[in-house]
Formats: C-alpha cells, structure tokens, sequence
C-alpha cells in the first residue's frame, strides 16, 4: 500500500482532535505534519517489519501491514499510546508499563530515580515498591545519621515526575506500594489524605494473605525492619495514630499492630480520597509466570500489570463493541481472527521497541510479556440489550474473556512453533512437568503449554485509546449517557451515539429530552422507555458489589490483572468501601482501587450540571 492509497481511518472528530494534540509528528515549529492515517501506516509498517526477522517475504509483510492498518484504523484493535506515538520515530519506546528496583541505599535509590525520568520521557508509566527501604528514623551507619524513609523518597520521585513531561505529552504516571509490615506503613497509607501531596502516585498497599486473616481473626501481626528482617523496633518518639495521635506502640518496644485497626485507617483514607487502593501480592506471586527469576513486589501504575523489577509490558486492547451484530449476536468467528492477529501484533511489539535501560531489554526478551486487553465493553453490553449491573452481564464476561484468553494463548502457541516459545519457559509455570514452577504443594499452576509469551491477557484502563476507538473504556461501564464538554468557551452535547439511533428507532427521540439527560446526569425521566432505563444504567447507578463481581469475572481469566474503578456514591459509608475490599479479596481479585464521588476536589470527569 503506498502512502497515497491509504483507506481513510474512521475516527470520531474527538478522536481526531486527541491524535492531533498529542500523537501526530511535528516538526521543529510545532507544525502537524502526519495525518492519521499516516501514523497508523506509520506504526503498522514498523510492527509488521519484524515478521521479515523471521523470515517473511516483502509481500507477506506488506499484507501483514495492511491487516494492522485496517484494525487500528477501523477500531477493532489499539496498542497503548506508546507505541502509537513512538513506532517508526527515533525515540522508539512501545511500552506502556515498567516497574523499576527500590534497595535500601542511596546508589540505588537516586539510580532508579533517573531511570524512572528516561521512561517517563518515552511516555512508559513506572511503579516501585519502596518496601526495601528502612524505616524513618532507622540508624543509617555512614553518616551516623537517621533514615527519612519510604515515605520521604516517595516526595522525591514525585516531584522529579513533575518537573518531567512524557515525551512533551503527558506527565508521567507512577505507583507507590508498600507492604502492610513494612513499619512506616500508618504514615504511607495516610500521605495521600492532603490531596495537593504526591499527586504523580497511586498509591496501594500490598497486603498479604495473612494480614487478610489477621483482620478476618482480629489478631495482631510483627512489623519488620526490611534492613534487618527483625521485628522493628519503635524509635524515642514510639509508634502514633497519625489521625487520632494515639500511642499505639510505645517507644524501645517491638512493633505489633492489630490488623483490623490498620485495615480500617485504610479503609477510612479510600473513603475520603479513592486511596490507597489494595494489591493483593500473594495472589499476584501465585500466578507469576516466572518465579525463578523474582517476586512481584509493584505493578505499573494503574495496576493491571504485576511486573518484576526491570520489568515490561507493552499493551493492546480489542474493542469489543464492534463484535456485536446486526442481530444482536457476538460474532465470535471475526472476534477470534482479531485475537490472534492482535497477538501477534504485540509480539512482534517486543522486537521493535528501543528500551530505555539494557536491563529491560534482557528481561523483555527473556520472557516476552504482553498485555492483551478489552475496551468497549459497555458498549457490547448495551448494544446487546444487557444490563451492566446483571447476572448475565456477569457470565457473558466469563464466557468473552475465557474466549480471548484462549485464543491468545493458541496464538501464541503458533508463534512459539514458528519462532520458538520464550527463552525461559522450561522452568515457568508453563514449562515441562519435570522443570516448571509449581505451588509450594507441589501442583502445578497453569497446565504445560509452549508459548511464546509468559503472560498474554490483561485489562488496561484505555484511557486514551478508547477515545481514539470511539469507544467505552475497558471493562468499565458507561460513564455517562449525555454531558456537557466545555472546550476553548463553548458549551457542546456529547452524546451517546448508539442511544441516539435507538431513540430515533423506537421514536422517543427529541433535543430537549437529551439536553434534559445531560442537565441530570441520568436517563430516568419519563419519556424514556423502562427497558431503555433498565439496560442504559451508567457508573452510579451500578452498586459497587457489581463493579467488584464484574472486575472478578474478568479477573478468573486473565493472565495479569485487572485495572478497574469501584465507583461509590457520594453519600456511601466506609463500611460499605471495607465490604468492597474484602469482596475484591474473596472473589480473587490481584488488587482494587475505589473512588467515591466527589470526595477529590479536582475531579476530572462529572456529570449533571456541575459538570
Ligand atoms: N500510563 C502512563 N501515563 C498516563 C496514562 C497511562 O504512564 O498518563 C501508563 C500506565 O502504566 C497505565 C498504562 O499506561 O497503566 C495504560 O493506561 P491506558 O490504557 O489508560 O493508556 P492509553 O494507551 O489509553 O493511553
């Protein structure tokens, strides 16, 4: 296909306005000068080049090419922002996701810290654990001074992001994780709750089984010095309530908290602000594909992702809205075509990307991580006449995402027979039955397949992309059916396109009524059908206990994990958050995040309006 024949991309005027703003190339004046069209021929011809490695013909990477073309530029298939602004640029960095090493001196510390502005700069999102480091005020032996830790390093890496914009896009995005026996763990879980601090960091607690038991049983539980591995010791000041100024622990006595007060400050700051958010590390390490090689201590920044230290995923998300058909069925037979294409696709991701760190490099390419994903979710649902917030919603999630992991993983089977399974597969969870990685009862974890990839699924937020594809984001309902967007002074309707064409069919249409569900927030007036009520429900009116079954559905089969909002109302109590937390860790979940209404003051999206 030459540049001039290039089949027009069917992109929404937001879209275009997006890709223009922050996608297309531009010379040294700041001039566009890539249509999209251009740059999705752009990233289609780089991604496709690398199947000549491995000895295609010109031909069959030209058809290659074209067939990555039609899906980004027809919406079946986005890969993340990276890769779309960076394939077939100098730069050349793909991936969406890294997680960097942490250890308890300052080499590795202020390392790390420039690595992490190298990433940022190529658009890739970092996460850390701050774990390893010793507590504040622990000794520190060269300077006979005392350590400001986790939480201090934390205010570091955060202001460096600041100063930093990602690729002169977008500010960099990371994640903070400390474990819940880690002793500063009181002062992490409440660095948020002052909402103008450490706000380039999500930040989660990795909380472990037997601290879930502890508050289950309502026992108390050691807080370990990760420089010793013993029980810290509380320094001349003791160990405080940060909200209540409480002794909890008096001064030159060992460290025990009782799990369910430290569960409820958690609880009680996610209520206040959508943090921390839980990542739940043992259910996380039970599935790492590769345990000779690490533990998961962190994931990428919106926690779909668990990564090993120097590790990378690059991502890709199907938008699954347009598998429905005509006659409201799934067309399962074209969704599987875009599986294995998309598949390879991020495969060949690898092979074209220029990491910023030789580390990485090595990593990637002996493991071969991907992140294959869903958006349009929503839309599949309601174009289906199914309502998010239902029993059926909740099967069908099953039965599409067990679909796509199959299929990926068949996928990736050929690929291993064409071009080798990944260099370490022997001793993962995935390799043979005399050398793999099993459960510490001897089973194994996921039956012996020869892949080509260690990890293959996994649900992103799609922010950007799904706005490219026209579509709903990831797994998430519909944020809204109509709302006002301000842009440059003016006031403009956005609308849900396919409840416009339904209203038009079934004959209840009219501006007003629109203007009316924009003005509200919500569909319930009386000119709109019950049925229409009953299928259109958006984020909040959807309980929270449906956002968690719904993220567990997703979760049975995935690979990674699961990046997804559990939306509360404003008037929800912290009960009501706990009974999310402990539901996310029941039902299986590897991590949750909430958000309740309004309780940041800079809320980026509302409805009704305020908005
Ligand atoms: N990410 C980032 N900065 C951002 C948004 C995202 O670094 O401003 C990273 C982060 O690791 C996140 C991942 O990209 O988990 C995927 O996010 P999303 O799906 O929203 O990205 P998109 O490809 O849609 O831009």
């Amino acid at each position: 296909m030459k540049k001039h024949d290039l089949a027009p991309a069917q992109l929404t005027d937001i879209a275009r306005t997006v890709l223009k703003k922050r996608y297309l190339l531009k010379n040294e004046h700041g001039d566009v000068i890539e249509t999209p069209e251009t740059m999705f021929w752009r990233v289609a011809e780089t991604i496709a080049a690398v199947d000549a490695r491995y000895g295609a013909s010109s031909e069959q990477v030209e058809e290659r090419a074209e067939r990555f073309y039609h899906l980004m530029t027809q919406g079946y298939f986005e890969p993340n922002s990276p890769t779309l602004m960076n394939a077939g640029r100098p730069l050349g960095q793909l991936s969406a996701c890294f997680v960097l090493p942490i250890d308890d001196n300052l080499t590795s510390i202020y390392e790390t810290l420039k690595h992490q502005a190298l990433i940022h700069q190529s658009g890739g999102g970092t996460g850390f654990s701050f774990s390893r480091l010793r507590p504040r005020n622990d000794v520190v032996r060269s300077t006979m001074g005392v350590a400001s830790g986790p939480v201090s390093f934390m205010d570091v890496y955060n202001h460096s992001t600041e100063a930093i914009k990602q690729g002169g896009t977008r500010r960099g995005a990371n994640m903070g994780i400390l474990r819940c026996d880690h002793p500063d763990i009181l002062e992490f879980i409440t660095c948020k709750l002052d909402t103008t601090k450490i706000t380039n960091f999500n930040i989660s607690v990795a909380v472990t089984d037997a601290f879930m038991r502890a508050v289950d049983r309502d026992e108390e539980y050691d807080l370990i010095n990760p420089r010793t591995g013993q029980v810290h010791i509380a320094s001349r000041d003791g160990l405080k309530h940060p909200l209540t100024g409480d002794v909890l622990v008096p001064p030159g006595q060992p460290m025990r908290l009782r799990a369910r007060m430290v569960f409820d400050l958690i609880v009680q700051c996610a209520h206040a602000t959508g943090e921390p958010g839980l990542f739940f590390i043992d259910r996380a390490n039970e599935y790492n594909p590769v345990p000779h090689l690490g533990a998961y201590e962190a994931t990428n920044p919106c926690g779909e992702q668990p990564l090993l230290a120097y590790d990378v995923c690059n991502l890709g998300s199907i938008n699954l809205g347009k598998f429905v058909t005509a006659d409201k069925t799934i067309d399962w037979d074209y969704l599987r075509e875009v599986v294995h294409e998309s598949t390879r696709f991020l495969d060949n991701v690898i092979d074209a990307n220029h990491y910023p760190l030789e580390q990485i490099t090595h990593l990637s390419q002996r493991i071969r991580r991907i992140g294959l994903g869903v958006m349009g979710w929503a839309d599949m649902l309601v174009r289906l006449g199914i309502p998010y917030n239902s029993h059926d919603a909740i099967e069908l999630a099953r039965k599409v995402m067990h679909f796509i992991d199959e299929e990926s993983k068949v996928a990736s089977e050929q690929l291993a027979r064409e071009r080798g399974p990944f260099p370490e597969w022997e001793y993962s969870i995935w390799g043979p039955d005399a050398t793999c990685a099993r459960r510490s009862d001897g089973s194994r974890i996921r039956p012996q397949r020869l892949l080509r990839n260690c990890n293959v699924t996994t649900v992103a937020p799609t922010g950007t992309i799904s706005i490219i594809a026209g579509c709903s984001s990831g797994i998430e309902p519909l944020f809204a059916i109509a709302f006002w967007r301000y842009q440059a002074d003016s006031r403009m309707l956005d609308i849900n396109q396919d409840f416009v064409a339904q209203a038009k069919r079934e004959g209840w249409y009219s501006p007003e009524l629109m203007e009316r569900i924009a003005d509200t927030g919500h569909i319930h007036h009386p000119d709109v059908p019950a049925e229409v009520q009953r299928v259109w429900v958006t984020a909040h009116d959807i309980a929270p206990e449906w956002h968690v079954r719904m993220q567990a559905a997703f979760q049975e089969y995935t690979d990674s994990a699961i990046s997804k909002t559990i939306n509360f109302p404003h008037e929800a109590t912290p009960d009501q958050v706990r009974e999310a937390y402990e539901l996310a860790f029941r039902l299986g979940c590897k991590g949750i995040t909430v958000y309740r209404d309004g309780s940041r003051e800079n809320q980026v999206l509302s409805t009704g309006s305020t908005g």
